[in-house]
């Protein structure tokens, strides 16, 4: 689990290596993915105590079992010790942020932070920019008035601060899924008088997918019916604990409305910006990308271009996606005109021969032909039928290629406790060399934004007892991401344990066509024994595999050598009747034993 939290100076001076006893609390790091004997040397505690507690908290583990961060953590904290995620540089490739690798040290400088702003719907998201717009644009600055661009910038003690203007984690995660991720820093609103709702989680799992440091605004604290303290439990119980109570994430309380507190939040962001070092190169052609585009009727084109690196200038040619042009003119967020933009500014541009998407990257070009020749690759790139998603038979070769050492999923459930099973049968499946990792798990149905997180953080997305709603279900296809529902917990647990470890056929899917239940076991000569069983749902039939379980394990897979409903030979026996079957090579059913007949079936 990428629990991204932001470490403040303060934390970071705790972290001194200490054996646990002699300083409760002591903050230790936990890479993602741990054996329990490295996590019980992290935590300075005897391995056979480790495995103790992993064993109450009901995992059957030995030393060289592997545990997931949040398994980790947990246990962890239960011997009094905090806890912190690897930290982002840790965290290995596949980062959309762009990277200052083979830069001059020398030409850097400090950039800006970029902030988005995520919650629930009526959290206060809107209300929270606007008053922040309103009251930090600089006086004196020409107009003085910011124009609605997508993005703006505002000043405070001379630390600048750039907002993203599109508050949610659709678009957040719409722009990662593209390619390009701008946030720096994601403020999470949480309106005190709602407390936590399933929005808030879903961002907090997709501002973690990102690996982007979180500071979290607990709004409305003006309302009569406001319960900070609430939320600040409701925040440890989702694995974001705050300064105050030892953990290392900020929250800070501000009412939207009267704005109260959002200095103190600006304050707060510009500390969370320092410890992060950002930096960009502005003497080298600029790169960034683009937040939202339109035509205008007189000027053609605009695209609000948030720069990550480098200058672009009035004059340079620019690629953006499939479009490109000449940089005609470029506005600011004031509205006022500007001849160059460096890092982290956000300017409208001018000169674009169409209209590019949010979240493509936008990149300067040394000549014309330079220019057509990218666009139309990207253009060529895109028709040529997009793969942005993987899929579960894809996951094995990546690993074994070190493209990636897990398998992130998204986990859909009915009901709370699903998640809990789910959860369970997967961390299971960990190895030395594996691991599964849960980026999200949710009741509900699969929307389009689990897709959009799919997509961006090449998951797969797994339903058990859901199905994707109709958006989501043509966006999946669209964007290629691999969406499996199951009825069965051990059927999605042994088909992701395949996919790690390369058995999953890649054209092939094993199929569930019925499962019955044995009531009655009788003899047919020899040492061998029938059961007779009732249909529950679907069929049990003769050309499929017949799995028996008990217990949630199988005990035996094959082939029946007789399958027959009352006295005659059948090929199927259908919900709702009874029958009887011998197995080729099994006969110790027992009543209550569950039976399944499964079928391979082609993927299209
Ligand atoms: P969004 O959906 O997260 O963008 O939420 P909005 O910004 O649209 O706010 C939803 C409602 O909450 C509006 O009626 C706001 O006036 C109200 N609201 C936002 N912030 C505050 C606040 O700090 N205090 C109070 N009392 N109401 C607020």
């Amino acid at each position: 689990m990428t629990n991204q939290v932001v470490t403040t100076e303060r934390a970071a001076q705790s972290r001194v290596e200490t054996p646990a006893a002699e300083a409760p609390g002591r903050l230790i790091e936990i890479p993602a993915g741990v054996t329990v004997a490295e996590l019980s040397g992290r935590m300075g505690v005897d391995a056979i105590e480790t495995i103790k507690q992993l064993m109450r908290a009901g995992f059957m583990l030995s030393m060289n079992d592997e545990v997931d961060f949040e398994t980790a953590a947990m246990i962890a904290q239960s011997f009094g010790l905090r806890v912190r995620a690897p930290r982002r540089e840790e965290r290995g490739p596949g980062s959309l942020v762009v990277s200052n690798e083979g830069e001059e040290k020398s030409r850097l400088i400090s950039r800006t932070p970029v902030v988005t702003i995520l919650g629930h719907v009526d959290h206060g998201k809107t209300t929270l920019l606007d008053q922040i717009r309103k009251t930090n644009v600089t006086a004196g600055e020409a107009g003085g008035i910011t124009q609605h661009i997508g993005a703006y910038q505002v000043q405070r003690n001379g630390e600048r601060i750039t907002f993203l203007d599109t508050p949610g984690h659709e678009a957040f995660t719409a722009m990662r899924a593209r390619g390009a991720q701008v946030t720096d820093i994601a403020v999470l609103v949480v309106a005190a008088d709602d407390g936590i709702m399933p929005q808030t989680i879903e961002a907090i799992d997709h501002v973690r997918a990102a690996s982007v440091p979180i500071v979290v605004a607990i709004n409305k604290v003006d309302s009569p019916r406001a319960d900070p303290e609430r939320v600040k439990r409701q925040l440890a119980e989702n694995d974001l604990l705050i300064e105050e109570w030892g953990g290392e994430v900020v929250a800070v309380p501000v009412s939207a409305l009267t704005g109260d507190g959002v200095d103190d939040l600006l304050d707060n962001i510009s500390i969370v910006a320092e410890v992060e070092e950002l930096k960009a190169n502005p003497s080298r052609s600029a790169r960034g990308v683009i937040v939202e585009a339109q035509i205008d009727k007189s000027r053609g084109p605009i695209a609000t271009l948030l720069i990550q690196t480098g200058t672009l200038r009035v004059g340079d040619l620019l690629v953006a996606g499939e479009v490109y042009g000449r940089v005609r003119a470029m506005r600011n967020d004031r509205g006022m005109t500007v001849d160059e933009a460096g890092p982290s500014v956000p300017v409208e541009v001018m000169g674009l021969n169409g209209l590019p998407q949010a979240g493509d990257i936008a990149e300067a070009a040394s000549s014309g032909r330079a220019a057509r020749a990218a666009a139309e690759e990207q253009k060529r790139r895109r028709e040529d039928k997009r793969r942005s998603g993987i899929t579960l038979a894809e996951v094995h070769s990546m690993i074994e290629s070190g493209e990636a050492a897990a398998l992130d999923l998204i986990v859909k459930t009915d009901v709370q406790g699903s998640i809990d099973a789910v959860r369970n049968a997967l961390q299971a499946l960990n190895t030395e060399k594996t691991r599964v990792n849960i980026i999200h798990a949710q009741t509900g149905s699969i929307t389009e934004s689990d897709v959009l997180l799919a997509v961006a953080s090449k998951a797969v997305i797994v339903g058990f007892n859901v199905q994707p709603e109709t958006g989501a279900q043509a966006l999946s296809a669209q964007e290629d991401v691999e969406v499996r529902t199951y009825d069965i917990i051990y059927h999605l647990a042994d088909d992701v344990r395949k996919a790690l470890t390369g058995l999953l056929a890649p054209e092939t899917r094993d199929v569930v066509e019925g499962i019955a239940t044995v009531r009655a076991v009788f003899g047919v000569g020899g040492k061998r024994k029938a059961a007779g069983f009732y249909v529950n749902q679907g069929r049990l039939s003769r050309a499929g595999t017949i799995h028996v379980i008990r217990g949630g394990k199988t005990l035996f897979e094959g082939a029946a050598s007789s399958l027959r409903h009352f006295r005659d030979d059948v090929r199927e026996v259908a919900t709702g009747l009874e029958g009887g079957l011998v197995l080729d090579g099994f006969s110790d059913f027992q009543e209550g034993d569950a039976l399944e007949s499964h079928r391979v079936e082609e993927v299209e």
